[in-house]
């Protein structure tokens, strides 16, 4: 906390992990000899960076840069970037240090990064966007390459901005360098199931977590969060195995709509029309009801999948939930529930996944793009899909196993940090103290 001072989401995001490491190291003093965590809490490399940029009256604008280059003892950096205007240092380093432990849980060559910037893309328009897009890899574009940082998308950056970015990195460089992005387009390097991958691998998570008690998704009433990318997919995973999406949200408020929400109208009012969940509460109209302010997670459900952002589902919102009956809460976001929260599901009996386990879905698919890049391949909807839920499978039952191995049966989360933290450290004592 003293070298860190003021990054309050990377203090929760560590002290969350390293709970769970005291059996590990108990078991394994070669961790402790080789400082291996002090070494995994300090990024190998941090970029702060000024982002100046025109608006479409010719006005000058500056925000701020960020690159976190966490840990590459697995394979190049590799996390999304985020723009919004809660974006500083302390929520930049919570997301890269919770991706390390991810991309090694996946199972797949890739090290942990994470970017961004406090730039707001509300309310501006695609000109705008553009132009700052273009500024900000202007300067990031040193630091990245296929074999050495793979930026992608998260909160504020979709597909629209990963090309602009793509389109400036191949200017500055002339190189058509396919693996230095993914979340690419379809006809320009993307994967398929990378755009639906985070939110179709949080439910098939969320399958298998329930399969443990002989139940599944069937016939389940569930509350996503949010309606961005993760929550959109999330939705769509569910309907398809028979469950009904009762209620999501924005950060203006949520909708209910008992009857489920209808997705393509959903998609429709957030995709073309850029609207929020009001705009679609309005269209549905019937049973379909905005309610501005307050909790999604006051709607009664089986299923809680949070897939907005970090700290969105506190403990009030967690005595609510169990009170309506809520049986298994999956993290699509990044840290959503608070770690009282992890608490009073635990003390209930709720199952509970946390994110680098159940959105592990994104990064390995983006894994998979890269693969697809080097090889100058593409692959089937339906291939790249079986692989994403054979992924996710696999995530699923080392965490379980590893739970259990250390005492701890049915905890996700400590079966989580584990199994993450093990492969990276075994990697970080074969590569000596560097
Ligand atoms: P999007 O920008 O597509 O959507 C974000 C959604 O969350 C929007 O509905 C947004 O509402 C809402 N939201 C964002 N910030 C807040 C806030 N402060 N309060 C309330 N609501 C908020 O982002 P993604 O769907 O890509 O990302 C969502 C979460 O999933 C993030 O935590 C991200 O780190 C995580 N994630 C994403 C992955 C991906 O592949 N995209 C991979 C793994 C994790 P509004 O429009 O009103 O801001």
């Amino acid at each position: 906390v003293r070298r860190n001072p003021g990054e309050l989401e990377f203090h929760q995001a560590v002290a969350e992990v390293l709970e769970s490491l005291d059996p590990v190291v108990r078991k394994h003093p070669e961790y402790v000899d080789a400082e291996i965590i002090r070494r995994l809490c300090e990024p190998e490399r941090q970029i702060i960076f000024r982002v100046p940029w025109l608006d479409d009256h010719g006005r000058v604008h500056l925000n701020r840069g960020f690159r976190v280059e966490f840990n590459s003892a697995l394979g190049p950096y590799k996390g999304g970037l985020r723009f919004h205007p809660t974006v500083y240092g302390g929520i930049v380093k919570f997301l890269g240090f919770e991706q390390i432990f991810k991309n090694s849980l996946t199972g797949l060559p890739i090290g942990g990064g994470k970017g961004g910037s406090d730039f707001d893309p509300k309310g501006r328009s695609a000109a705008e966007i553009m132009r700052f897009c273009q500024s900000f890899m202007t300067e990031l574009y040193r630091h990245l390459g296929e074999h050495t940082d793979v930026p992608a998308g998260d909160i504020g950056v979709g597909g629209r901005e990963i090309g602009y970015l793509f389109g400036q990195y191949k200017r500055i460089t002339n190189r058509y360098e396919s693996g230095v992005l993914t979340g690419k387009g379809l006809t320009w390097g993307g994967s398929q199931v990378r755009t639906e991958a985070t939110g179709y691998g949080v439910v098939f998570f969320t399958q298998e977590m329930l399969r443990t008690r002989g139940e599944s998704l069937d016939g389940k009433r569930v509350v996503v969060s949010g309606s961005g990318n993760v929550a959109i997919y999330a939705i769509e995973k569910v309907q398809q195995l028979g469950g009904t999406v009762v209620a999501c949200s924005d950060s203006s408020g949520y909708v209910v709509d008992p009857a489920g929400i209808d997705l393509d109208l959903l998609k429709h009012v957030k995709g073309e029309q850029r609207g929020r969940v009001s705009d679609y509460a309005t269209a549905r109209g019937g049973s379909a009801q905005f309610v501005a302010g307050g909790s999604v997670w006051d709607v009664p459900c089986e299923i809680a999948l949070p897939c907005a952002t970090q700290n969105e589902l506190d403990a009030d919102a967690a005595t609510a939930l169990i009170a309506g009956g809520v049986q298994a809460v999956a993290e699509g976001a990044n840290m959503p529930v608070t770690p009282e929260a992890v608490r009073r599901f635990s003390e209930a009996g709720v199952l509970f996944a946390p994110g680098k386990a159940a959105n592990a879905g994104g990064v390995a698919t983006s894994a998979l793009e890269m693969q697809q890049n080097a090889s100058r391949d593409s692959w089937s909807f339906e291939h790249t899909e079986a692989r994403l839920q054979e992924i996710m499978q696999s995530i699923h039952d080392r965490c379980l196993a590893t739970a259990e191995e250390y005492d701890s049966p049915g905890n996700y989360v400590a079966g989580a940090n584990i199994e993450g933290f093990k492969r990276v450290a075994d990697a970080m004592l074969a590569l000596g103290v560097i």
